[in-house]
């Protein structure tokens, strides 16, 4: 057995190196446990035997046994390591975003599990300790924009279900607040009133940013906290520096992605696709730092150790038809 490969740089590389079972195992150990001692995760104690045949833990403070799976998003999934990874592997690596149905066919699992096994890792991706950006100095771009499929494309039954429970056209609003060479932080957001807006950006933008948004009436009082400038989309894009392109970029990276591979996202579950897009983004290659496929695999198995998702988390709403919503 090749212990000494490399760590994979390529999709095809990858595959030869998740192929191999201990390989893998060591691997999700290393990320599951980076301090190196292994604890468990019911009781966190440190007293354990291993079962090397079967790869698992028997803690000996619980009395329970437990595995690398236990405590992180791969927990009581039956879908061996090697696939889990590959998924990772090929959710932040494709650009435009891929369909559970790609995935499926990849992996040699059915759609059902792929879609399950996306919405797991778009939730490990989710980056819950957003550090604030900007400040004195730095330029910030604030925009937002609209998502969703018109009412006449979806299904009747879906169609029904939009105006009646949500009285909306199945569109929803996303909020886009962006450092200029920096990261991104998008949001759904229930409507585009002023506290809905500017309480999002004092929580992200730190005071004395320079922040750029067009002349929504729902940003004026911003320049308390901040160099504010705005600039009329009715008239023109961009005046110097006031303008949001990087942002109108980072819609059309979503919006690509969305229209390629999902026909129609329920609003509760876009949230998870837009933390897919602003995790690729977040740790895109730039001029000034080099991000390879394998670092972008290697940053999201880092979030990943230790996110936790439950049947009822990942659906909100218990099972229902949006496994249908995918584009083949
Ligand atoms: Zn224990």
């Amino acid at each position: 057995m090749n212990k000494t490969l490399p760590m994979p740089k390529t999709l095809q590389a990858a595959m030869a190196y998740f192929s191999d079972a201990q390989r893998t195992f060591d691997y999700a150990v290393k990320f599951r446990w980076p301090s190196g001692e292994i604890t468990c995760p019911r009781c966190e104690g440190d007293k354990h035997s291993f079962i090397s045949t079967r790869r698992i833990w028997f803690c000996k403070s619980c009395k329970k046994q437990f595995t690398v799976k236990v405590g992180t998003i791969f927990e009581d999934s039956a879908i061996p390591m090697d696939k889990w990874m590959i998924a990772v592997w090929m959710i932040v690596n494709c650009k435009n975003g891929i369909s559970s149905y790609e995935i499926g066919r990849a992996l040699g699992v059915t759609q059902k599990s792929a879609w399950f096994m996306m919405h797991r890792i778009r939730l490990a991706l989710h980056n819950k300790n957003f550090v604030r950006i900007g400040g004195s100095g730095k330029e910030i771009e604030v925009d937002e924009t609209f998502i969703g499929g018109a009412a006449r494309f979806m299904h009747a039954d879906k169609r029904r279900e939009k105006i009646t429970d949500r009285g909306v056209k199945g569109k929803a609003a996303i909020m886009g607040i962006l450092e200029r060479g920096g990261k991104v932080h998008a949001d759904v957001i229930p409507t585009r009133r002023k506290r809905d807006l500017q309480t999002r950006i004092r929580a992200h933008v730190k005071a004395e940013s320079a922040i750029y948004t067009d002349a929504l009436m729902s940003y004026v009082g911003l320049n308390r906290d901040y160099a504010h400038k705005t600039i009329d989309h009715a008239e023109r894009y961009v005046d110097g520096q006031v303008h949001t392109n990087g942002l109108e970029n980072f819609w059309s990276l979503l919006k690509r992605g969305l229209k390629g591979t999902y026909v129609n996202v329920e609003p509760f579950h876009l949230f998870r696709y837009l933390d897919e897009q602003v995790f690729r983004y977040n740790n895109r290659a730039t001029k000034q730092h080099f991000v390879g496929d394998g670092d972008r695999f290697q940053m999201a198995m880092q979030h990943i150790a230790n996110r936790r998702l439950t049947y009822a988390e990942l659906t909100g709403k218990g099972t229902d038809s949006v496994h249908h919503e995918e584009a083949r």
